[in-house]
């Protein structure tokens, strides 16, 4: 028998991710789904339709696919293939009413034996109810600024899960064969509004989790998580350093660092008072204790960077004064 490729057949790449893997086989089994081909390629349809829905029994499951990789790393895409010893004796799968949906030789050469008992299992499911199943944690990435980050704020969001398909109840397929409204996933995407309460303090790769705003379960399972990945938008004055502390660039003019001054700064939270001393140097750091992102109760510091930099305008008398210093220095 040939080796087929299941990555090839969806068209991702190896390293693709299940979510990309989902999204790929739902793309093509909604193309070539066979109710919806015109006479002309419907046999082709029903073909390609069948190779995709293998690829994804395979890629979509990740013991599967764990089992797949393990195998099918030496072997291409319609290379003779030996099954290997110990997965003699299977046999091939076929669902009852689900003609036309069987698997290849090739499949059932390495899931034939396991597939059967799994199907068992699910078709009995099928029967007398769902089994019950957590449903799927689910990740989201939210953008803030620093400002936010640090005060804590409530941000509404938009999030899609992953629903059971209500026409099959999740079991992905019907008597007619691969169910027609979630592409044989089992799932639909459902979209909620949520509103999300973001401490103070959070620092920029924060994850919270939040219990139960996941996909539902299956049955009476419960929901899963919602994770929600807290990322810092880029901020013109405040850089992150080692997730905790923060440090800024303040500008001051040559005569306040060599005389000193005080001036005040906004910093994320709030206004503070800046001592320069006397002789202060361009890129010299003052820490503010405690003024940074809270990671675990390490709590981090907040950096102020001294910048000299001169005025736009420099009035005729200040340039005079400055002459009379570039003489002394010129002695
Ligand atoms: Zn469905």
């Amino acid at each position: 028998m040939k080796f087929i490729d299941y990555y090839e057949v969806l068209g991702v790449p190896k390293s693709a991710t299940d979510k990309e893997i989902k999204t790929a086989y739902r793309k093509l089994a909604r193309k070539y789904h066979p109710d919806v081909q015109k006479t002309g390629g419907k046999k082709e349809a029903e073909e390609k339709f069948k190779e995709i829905n293998e690829a994804y029994e395979v890629l979509g499951d990740a013991d599967n696919r764990a089992k797949y990789d393990q195998l099918g790393q030496n072997w291409r895409m319609g290379q003779e293939f030996q099954p290997p010893p110990g997965n003699s004796g299977y046999q091939t799968y076929h669902m009852d009413g689900m003609d036309g949906f069987g698997f290849s030789d090739f499949f059932s050469s390495i899931f034939g034996q396991e597939f059967s008992r799994q199907q068992a299992g699910y078709s009995g499911g099928y029967q007398a109810g769902a089994r019950s199943r957590k449903g799927e944690d689910v990740e989201v990435e939210i953008s803030l600024t620093i400002e936010e980050l640090m005060v804590g704020t409530e941000k509404d969001i938009q999030i899609s899960l992953p629903a059971l398909c209500t026409v099959c109840e999740g079991q992905r397929f019907s008597n007619r064969g691969v169910c027609n409204s979630c592409g044989g996933t089992g799932t639909t995407e459902e979209h909620k509004k949520l509103k999300v309460k973001i401490p103070s303090k959070s620092y920029p790769g924060t994850v919270l989790r939040l219990k139960g705003l996941g996909g539902k379960g299956l049955s009476d399972g419960p929901s899963g998580d919602l994770f929600l990945h807290v990322q810092a938008k880029p901020h013109p004055i405040w850089r992150v350093i080692n997730q905790v502390d923060l440090e800024g660039d303040l500008i001051v003019r040559p005569d306040q660092a060599v005389l000193g001054d005080q001036v005040s700064m906004q910093t994320p939270a709030d206004m503070v008072q800046v001592k320069i001393q006397p002789g202060t140097r361009s890129g010299q750091k003052l820490r503010l204790r405690n003024r940074g992102f809270n990671k675990n109760g390490t709590v981090g510091d907040l950096y102020i960077k001294v910048q000299i930099d001169i005025p736009r305008n420099q009035t005729p008398q200040e340039i005079e004064l400055y002459q009379q210093i570039f003489a002394l220095r010129n002695k």
